[in-house]
């Protein structure tokens, strides 16, 4: 679990103020102003009174800090607590820092269903760009991702092979991991 992930969760319990989030966390104070700083920027904290609270729904993504508009939405489920990345491509990033997630919700490129994200077919770095660049564009179904994958190019993954592939292509480009700054 990341610092901002810990962070989130005691201030859902309450503990709040910089001076016990500094204690719980065994970070510095300076630390904690740092991830709070990053989480409202995010606009998903805000301060007042020196106390820290959750905004109730984020309306950006966690990784990018783009608003989110439900397209592509890619969400990450971790017992209560949900997490909404813009698409798939932050999603997978989220989950890479982040680790497990108790249900993984994407949508179908095609159908725009929600679809399980972790039996779905993904074609990362094609040419289509729908959201983030390189891409990781979601299909319930195989053959639909085959037949874009014939179309746009990029690469045809499984979930997990998806997450390597995004991995990779991020390190070929360094591109800058927007959620680690
Ligand atoms: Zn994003
Ligand atoms: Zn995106």
């Amino acid at each position: 679990m990341g610092r901002e992930e810990k962070l989130l969760e005691l201030v859902e319990r309450g503990i709040n103020t910089v001076k016990d989030l500094s204690r719980e966390l065994g970070v510095s104070v300076m630390t904690v102003y740092r991830t709070i700083n990053r989480l409202e920027e995010r606009g998903i904290v805000y301060k007042k009174q020196g106390k820290v609270f959750l905004k109730d729904e984020p309306k950006t993504c966690r990784v990018c800090g783009k608003t989110l508009d439900g397209r592509n939405d890619f969400i990450i489920r971790r017992g209560k607590r949900s997490i909404t990345a813009c698409c798939p491509h932050c999603g997978l990033i989220l989950l890479m820092e982040e680790g497990e997630a108790s249900l993984i919700l994407a949508k179908d490129f095609i159908t725009g269903k929600p679809v399980n994200g972790v039996s779905a077919f993904y074609v990362v770095g094609s040419k289509a760009t729908p959201c983030c660049a390189p891409s990781a564009i979601v299909f319930e179904n195989k053959e639909d991702a085959y037949r874009f994958y014939r179309g746009f190019g990029g690469r045809l993954c499984t979930f997990k092979e998806a997450m390597d592939c995004l991995k990779e292509s991020l390190k070929v480009n360094k591109v800058v991991w927007t959620s680690l700054k």
